[in-house]
């Protein structure tokens, strides 16, 4: 943690102004939570309040002052008003007269359920610091109280702030990023307590579902141990899970002391999905050391009005999927076989995107902000996502250090080295400086691998990787030969259209369009469903006639089907397995290569 520092305009010795926030929601249903900001011994002629345009964790500017609304300004008294103007879409500007003390009143429609935006009906309220409060320039350093006004008797409010005390539902973050940094939950949630290496720690479900708080306490227990030994000991005093039960959700947003999850309600008895949800537990978890407190040098201090460009989002996205795969192995929730099955499809799902042709991964995160949320038909095209690729990236890494010094160093210890070098301290990193971390730690020059697989698009040689450890990566064709057409479908409202189209396959050739509505196979009526079976009716090098609605108009084009593609990719073992190749992979796994 660092220590709050005011930062007083330059060349005034002002006394700094006291800041606090009401938060009432007195008509839940209606989406609208009320908020009052007091500010007290301002001592200039205008005072300028910003709101935030994104929030960290999240590269896409949202454009969080879209639901504020009846802004107004006065001196306490609402009968004196003061002159407020907007300057900007995020700005707004009060004239102050005199006075020392203005009372600014403005409402916020919170509809959203996301773990980075706001949410309020009558059974709870959520909200994100950048989504509802103002910063006012040049004293973001100053402490900000908050107190919350419940509508009903039984609500009550959890956050990650400390609470003062003899103030109810009241709360103190020590600056504006410490605000942001925080969500809140007022209402009926369910409350669950733990220590884990005696520190305080709670989780809180709001929804219903089938969720086991017990078995998620237990399990999230050992993910807590496995992170806290492989950093050395817990950075924070308390820490919170906030988890919002919904019919299909996912999604989670770190904190340097909390996180926000977001999970199918009924998602926890499968195998697979609970699986699945203590891996978002592990990912959020892990981010409160990389990106959190471990920051690339664009993140070091959080620009709130415009983008934060870094190449490196790889890394904080990238590593973190990687180790939520890992840690839950670790914590022995699932085993190896578990651990390389998910490594598979995560491979099968990389190379299934034209996309890793065309972007970098360094590129990727650079424009995160303009392509990874706002994704369109041509994305998988002409994008890859710095969460897969970085995560596989991140693997071979894992593998090229493990390989290169028996297992005695690894990934971890990049993430330990990048932990004491910055994450203590929170000094941001650059893209330079992470690469010199990786290299001292594999003892190698790594300029051809940041090249190729980093800033370049070369495709990932896997097997020369898997290779030292007795495995390598089959790829495995669908059962009977399906030639290539190169174009995913999707039926709805009983119509088959067409999601993608791959660029430069024979769909694409032949003039088929994303959007465009799947008819007919050779004049015979085709569905979604059967796509793939009618197909397989066919060789490669047949000519089909593939009728489409293109914008209404009927089209029949000739198309040329291709080569069969491998329908997914897994890792499996070599035959005839060398000593060392069997040590290295117990070294890795602490299980023998022969047992999977
Ligand atoms: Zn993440």
């Amino acid at each position: 943690m660092t220590e709050a520092t005011t930062v007083r305009p330059i060349g005034l010795h002002r006394t700094a102004p006291s800041i606090r926030y009401q938060v009432a929601m007195p008509q839940p249903e209606s989406h609208l939570f009320e908020v009052t900001l007091f500010v007290k011994g301002w001592q200039e002629p205008v005072l300028d309040l910003k709101l935030p345009v994104w929030t960290p964790g999240s590269y896409l500017v949202r454009e969080y002052a879209k639901h504020l609304q009846d802004f107004s300004a006065d001196t306490g008294d609402q009968r004196n008003r003061l002159l407020a103007r907007k300057i900007s879409k995020n700005h707004w500007q009060i004239e102050t007269a005199d006075t020392s003390e203005i009372t600014v009143r403005y409402r916020v429609f919170a509809n959203e359920l996301s773990v980075r935006t706001n949410h309020l009906d009558n059974t709870h309220g959520y909200f994100n610091g950048a989504a509802l409060f103002f910063f006012i320039p040049r004293w973001e350093q100053q402490p900000i109280r908050v107190t919350i006004v419940p509508p009903k008797p039984d609500w009550r409010v959890t956050t990650p702030l400390r609470s003062l005390p003899g103030e109810p539902n009241t709360f103190e973050a020590a600056d504006f990023d410490t605000l942001v940094d925080s969500p809140f939950e007022i209402g009926t949630q369910q409350l669950y307590s733990f220590d884990v290496l005696s520190k305080p720690h709670q989780l809180a479900i709001w929804g219903q579902g089938n969720a086991n708080p017990e078995r998620i306490i237990e399990d999230t227990k050992k993910i807590i141990e496995v992170e806290a030994e492989l950093f050395g000991g817990l950075p924070y005093d308390r820490y919170l899970f906030l988890l919002h039960l919904s019919s299909n959700g996912f999604g989670g947003l770190e904190h340097k002391n909390s996180c926000s999850l977001n999970y199918s309600r009924f998602g926890f008895r499968a195998k697979e999905k609970y699986n699945r949800f203590m891996q978002l537990v592990a990912h959020e978890f892990f981010h409160l050391w990389n990106v959190k407190r471990i920051r690339p040098k664009a993140l070091e201090q959080f620009n709130y009005e415009q983008e934060n460009y870094t190449t490196s989002l790889w890394f904080c996205e990238g590593a973190t999927s990687y180790y939520d795969m890992v840690i839950p192995y670790r914590a022995k929730i699932y085993d190896a076989k578990n651990l390389l099955d998910n490594l598979s499809k995560e491979i099968t799902q990389l190379q299934m995107i034209p996309g890793r042709k065309v972007q970098p991964l360094s590129e990727s995160s650079f424009d995160a902000w303009i392509k990874l949320y706002r994704r369109d038909a041509n994305s998988n095209n002409s994008q890859i996502s710095y969460y897969l690729k970085g995560e596989i990236v991140s693997f071979l890494l894992d593998l090229l250090i493990r390989a290169r010094h028996g297992n005695q160093r690894s990934l971890d210890d990049v993430m330990r080295k990048m932990w004491q070098r910055f994450g203590i301290q929170e000094i941001g990193f650059t893209s330079q400086q992470l690469r010199e971390v990786i290299e001292s730690v594999a003892q190698t020059d790594l300029s051809d691998f940041f090249n190729r697989y980093i800033d370049g698009t070369d495709e990932l040689p896997f097997d020369k990787y898997l290779e030292p450890f007795g495995l390598r990566l089959l790829s495995v064709e669908s059962g009977e030969s399906l030639p290539h057409l190169g174009l995913n479908v999707n039926a709805e409202n009983g119509k088959t259209l067409i999601q993608f189209v791959e660029a430069a396959s024979p769909a694409a050739v032949a003039g088929v369009d994303a959007g465009d509505e799947l008819l007919a196979i050779n004049g015979w009526r085709v569905t979604a469903e059967q796509l793939s079976d009618r197909l397989k009716d066919y060789s490669v090098g047949d000519t089909i006639q593939l009728s489409v609605f293109h914008q209404e108009e009927l089209r029949t084009l000739p198309v040329t089907l291709g080569v069969p593609r491998p329908s997914r990719y897994q890792i499996v073992p070599l035959e005839n397995l060398t000593q060392a190749q069997q040590q290295n992979f117990s070294g890795w796994l602490g299980t023998s290569v022969t047992k999977l």
